[in-house]
C-alpha cells in the first residue's frame, strides 16, 4: 500500500519540513516540483509557474543551465570528492578562490569556502573572534546587526538574524556569558520607521548615532563587528536611504569595528553589479556570498578576507599550530567546478549588462501598482524588488496579522502561475537573472492578476 501514497502523501508523513507550519502540513499539502526550464518551474499536475523568486533568491540562471549540469557531470567523474584540511586542495577550488578575489568589490586577500550562507555568517563570526585574539584585543566580541536581519539559522547566524521567528523558542540570540554577544538595532526601512518629514538622509543619519550610541554605551572596547546585508533580503527586500552605509562605515571606523557584508542574496549581479556592496558604497573587511554564486545548482559559500583580517589570523595559526575551522566538504571539487562555470556563464552572458538593461522595465512593473488601494510602497534595485500590503496607506496602518493578507495575496498569484514571496504584507521579486524582457511583461501581467483578485476579495 505504501507505493500507492502519491509524492505529496509521502511527503507529509515522512518529512520534516522547513519553514512550514508542520501542523497545518496535512491540510495544506505540499507544492510537489518535478521539473524546470528558464525561468519557469513544473509541478507534478503539469502546471507551470514563472519562479519570480529564483527558487530561494539564488537560481539566477533559471532551471535548466546545461552549462552547469555538464560542469558537474565532468567534475564527478573526474574527482568527485577531496578535502581541503591538512594542506591538501584541488584544482577548482584554487581556481574558484582566484576568480573570487578578482571579481571582489574591494581588495580581499583570501577565500574561505562554506557549504551554505548560514555556514559562511558563522564562519565569518568565529573569524571575527579569532581576529580579535590575535590581534590582543579580546575583550572585542560583540558583533552588531540590525532587527528584521536574516543570516541563517545556525546557531550564530540566527541570533544575528533579527526576525523573532528565528529566535522565539529556539532560545535564541544564544547567551555567550558573561555578556550578550548579538546586539540588534534598527532597520533602515524608511516608508514604515522615519519620523514624520524626515528625509532618507536624516534617517540614515539618526540611524547611525543610533549605532555610535550603541557602541559608546557598550563600550568600543568590546565591539567588534557590523554585519549587513546590503539590501535586506527575507526582512522585506529594504533597500537602504540614501547615505546610509557611508554614514554607519564612519561610525565603525571610528571605534575600529570591522564591516561584514552578507551579500548571500546581493552577490553576483542581482543589484545590477556583481556585489551589492558596489551598488550600495560598502566596504566590507569580511564578505560572506552563496546562492547566486553556484545558481543555486549544488551548496556552496564564500567567506572572503582583507588582509588586516587573513595576516592576524594566518600569523595566529602559526602560534596555535593550526587554524581550527573547516567543513568537509569546503573547496568541494564538484561544488567549486559547478561555481566556476556559473561565473563564466555570467561573463560570456553579460548577465549583469543584462540586468542593468531590465531593471527600469522591473522597477516600473513594481512602481505600476504604487496607485493600487491595498499598496503602500514599493522599492527595488537591479532585478530584487517588493511592493507592501497596507490596510490603510494614509495613515501608514499594516494589516492585523490574523488577516494573513500576504499569504493571501501569493496565493492568488500561484493561481495565476507565478511564484512570489510574502514576507509578511510584503510580496518580494527576485527573478531569475536571465528572464528577458517578454518574460518580465508577462509576469507582471500575472502579478497584476493576482492584484486585481485580491482587490476584489479585500473590497476596493
Ligand atoms: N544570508 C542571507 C542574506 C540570506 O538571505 C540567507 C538565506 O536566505 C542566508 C544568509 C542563509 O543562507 P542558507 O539558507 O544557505 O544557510
Amino acid at each position: 500500500a505504501k507505493d500507492l501514497l502519491s509524492t505529496g502523501e509521502k511527503d507529509v508523513a515522512t518529512h520534516l519540513h522547513s519553514y512550514t507550519n508542520l501542523a497545518a502540513l496535512p491540510q495544506t499539502p505540499p507544492l510537489v516540483i518535478v521539473s524546470g526550464d528558464g525561468i519557469h518551474v513544473v509541478d507534478d499536475q503539469g502546471k507551470r509557474y514563472v519562479e519570480g523568486m529564483s527558487g530561494l533568491w539564488c537560481a539566477s540562471l533559471g532551471f535548466s543551465n546545461k552549462r552547469l549540469a555538464a560542469a558537474g557531470a565532468k567534475a564527478l567523474d573526474t574527482l568527485p570528492y577531496y578535502h581541503t584540511f591538512n594542506q591538501r586542495t584541488n584544482v577548482a577550488v584554487a581556481d574558484l578562490a582566484e576568480k573570487l578575489l578578482a571579481l571582489a568589490p574591494v581588495p580581499m586577500a583570501r577565500v574561505f569556502f562554506a557549504n551554505s550562507g548560514s555556514e559562511a555568517n558563522d564562519s565569518a563570526v568565529k573569524m571575527v573572534w579569532y581576529y580579535h585574539n590575535a590581534i590582543g584585543m579580546p575583550a572585542k566580541k560583540k558583533i552588531i546587526a540590525r532587527r528584521n536581519a536574516y543570516h541563517g539559522v545556525t546557531v550564530a547566524a540566527a541570533s544575528l538574524g533579527g526576525l523573532d521567528g528565528n529566535h522565539r523558542d529556539f532560545d535564541l540570540p544564544i547567551a555567550t556569558a558573561p555578556e550578550a554577544r548579538f546586539l540588534h538595532v534598527d532597520c533602515p526601512h524608511h516608508y514604515r520607521y522615519a519620523q514624520d518629514g524626515e528625509t532618507e538622509q536624516d534617517f540614515s543619519t539618526r540611524l547611525a548615532q543610533q549605532i555610535e550610541e550603541r557602541i559608546l554605551a557598550e563600550g568600543p572596547e568590546t565591539v567588534a563587528a557590523f554585519i549587513a546585508e546590503p539590501v535586506m533580503g527575507a526582512g522585506g527586500v529594504l533597500v537602504p536611504p540614501a547615505g546610509y552605509f557611508e554614514k554607519v562605515q564612519a561610525v565603525l571606523r571610528k571605534y575600529d569595528v570591522l564591516m561584514i557584508a552578507d551579500e548571500v542574496i546581493c552577490g553576483f549581479g542581482r543589484t545590477g553589479n556583481m556585489f551589492g556592496s558596489t551598488t550600495l558604497g560598502i566596504q566590507p573587511d569580511i564578505l560572506c556570498c552563496a546562492k547566486a554564486l553556484s545558481s543555486g545548482y549544488v551548496p556552496i559559500s564564500a567567506v572572503m578576507v582583507n588582509d588586516k583580517v587573513h595576516s592576524a589570523i594566518a600569523a595566529n595559526s602559526g602560534k596555535l599550530g593550526s587554524f581550527g575551522h573547516g567543513y568537509t566538504y569546503s573547496g568541494h571539487p564538484v561544488a567549486c567546478a559547478v561555481a566556476l562555470e556559473t561565473l563564466q556563464v555570467y561573463e560570456d552572458e553579460k548577465l549583469i549588462d543584462h540586468v542593468q538593461a531590465l531593471a527600469p522595465a522591473f522597477q516600473a512593473g513594481l512602481r505600476s501598482f504604487a496607485e493600487r488601494r491595498w499598496v503602500g510602497n514599493w522599492r527595488g534595485v537591479g532585478l530584487i524588488g517588493a511592493i507592501e500590503l497596507m490596510a490603510d496607506k494614509a495613515a501608514r496602518t499594516p494589516f492585523a496579522a490574523d488577516r494573513k493578507a500576504g499569504y493571501r495575496f501569493a496565493a492568488l498569484a500561484l493561481e495565476e502561475g507565478l511564484i512570489v514571496r510574502a514576507m509578511g504584507d510584503s510580496i518580494g521579486l527576485c527573478p531569475p537573472l536571465i528572464i528577458t524582457a517578454a518574460e518580465l511583461a508577462d509576469l507582471f501581467a500575472r502579478l497584476t492578476r493576482a492584484m486585481d483578485r485580491f482587490d476584489a476579495e479585500m473590497g476596493v
